[in-house]
């Protein structure tokens, strides 16, 4: 599973794709027999996506790509990755951002597994491009400016992360209830106990809440409204903080077996967490919230 695949890579060709990449992409995309990395983050340029250093430059009819990217999920699995990078404008000799899928076994680029301690659903991989030559048709959308292109990406991927932590928020608390009403160490089950019962019920009103405003993001997105930005922002962050709550207090509903593979707890830890970070994180989550929905400056 790559979620960036249909959610980032998959919205951009849709917007933005030549007639050629939507026709050999989006089938795929769409039924996931094909995959496409999403590949932004550099290790210099960090969450400001205005220093990235990964340039094209025009050779004949194509580009040579040289740059270098970081932690970008599942390349092991996908088919390409569709790298942002900036290339030359022609008229202003000035570069802009542009994005261009890199098949991965095209000669000059490799990527190496990173090592990771906790686990999300994909592999994570460091990305090299040595003097890569790609055709003319690999940039998106042709001779278009791709920093919109780019932007239309991020409110389906935000959303979907929002809905799959959701799910697992849900999923966590159903085995939480389940087990506190059976498990018994005194005469009563242990849900009966307000210290079991209030966190798990508190926990539930907060996914309840994170659920609303994924479907008001979800509804605002599919009628190409201009607030699908701010609640898919919103949406995420109180997706992630929602489900990360349930899960750790189903964890504590189960003792000492929140721990245990059989359980089948734990292991959701990871991905819930990575969804603090990636593709964006909390705090400039809550720096666009800060700047969009309460009109303050910003401080970079
Ligand atoms: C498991 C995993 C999967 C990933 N998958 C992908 C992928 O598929 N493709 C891809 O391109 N990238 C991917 N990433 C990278 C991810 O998008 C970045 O890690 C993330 O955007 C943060 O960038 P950074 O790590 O460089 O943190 P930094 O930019 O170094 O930030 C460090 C901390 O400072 C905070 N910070 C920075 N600037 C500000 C500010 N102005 N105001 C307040 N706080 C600030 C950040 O929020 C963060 O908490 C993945 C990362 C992980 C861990």
């Amino acid at each position: 599973m790559i979620v960036v695949s249909p959610a980032i890579a998959g919205t951009i060709i849709a917007q933005s794709g030549t007639e050629e990449q939507k026709t050999a992409w989006l089938p795929g995309l769409a039924d996931g027999a094909a995959k496409l990395a999403f590949a932004i983050t550099e290790s210099d340029a960090g969450t400001n996506s205005h220093n990235l250093a990964t340039v094209a430059r025009r050779d004949n009819d194509g580009w040579i790509l040289n740059g270098r990217k970081t932690y970008i999920s599942g390349v092991d699995e996908s088919d390409a990755v569709l790298v942002v990078g900036r290339s030359e404008d022609e008229r202003t000799g000035r570069l802009r951002p542009a994005l261009f899928i890199v098949p991965r076994d095209t000669p000059g680029f490799e990527w190496k597994p990173i090592e990771m301690d906790v686990t999300a659903p994909e592999e994570q991989y460091a990305c090299f491009f040595d003097d890569v030559d790609l055709p003319a048709e690999a940039l998106v959308g042709g001779d278009v400016a791709g920093l919109d292109q780019l932007f239309a990406g991020l409110n389906p991927e935000r959303i979907t992360i929002a809905a799959y932590a959701n799910g697992i928020a849900r999923y966590a608390l159903a085995k939480a209830s389940a087990y506190a009403k059976e498990r018994r160490v005194w005469d009563v089950p242990i849900g009966a106990h307000q210290g079991v019962a209030h966190p798990l019920a508190e926990a539930a009103r907060q996914v309840e809440l994170a659920r609303l405003i994924t479907s008001k993001a979800a509804a605002l997105h599919d009628a190409g409204d201009k607030a699908a930005g701010e609640a898919a922002n919103m949406a995420k962050l109180a997706s992630a903080d929602a489900a990360l709550l349930a899960l750790d207090r189903a964890i504590q509903a189960h003792g000492g077996n929140g721990l245990a593979s059989e359980y089948d707890l734990a292991a959701y830890w990871g991905v819930l967490r990575v969804a603090r970070i990636a593709p964006v994180s909390r705090e400039m989550i809550l720096n666009y919230v800060a700047q969009h929905t309460l009109g303050l400056p910003r401080s970079y």
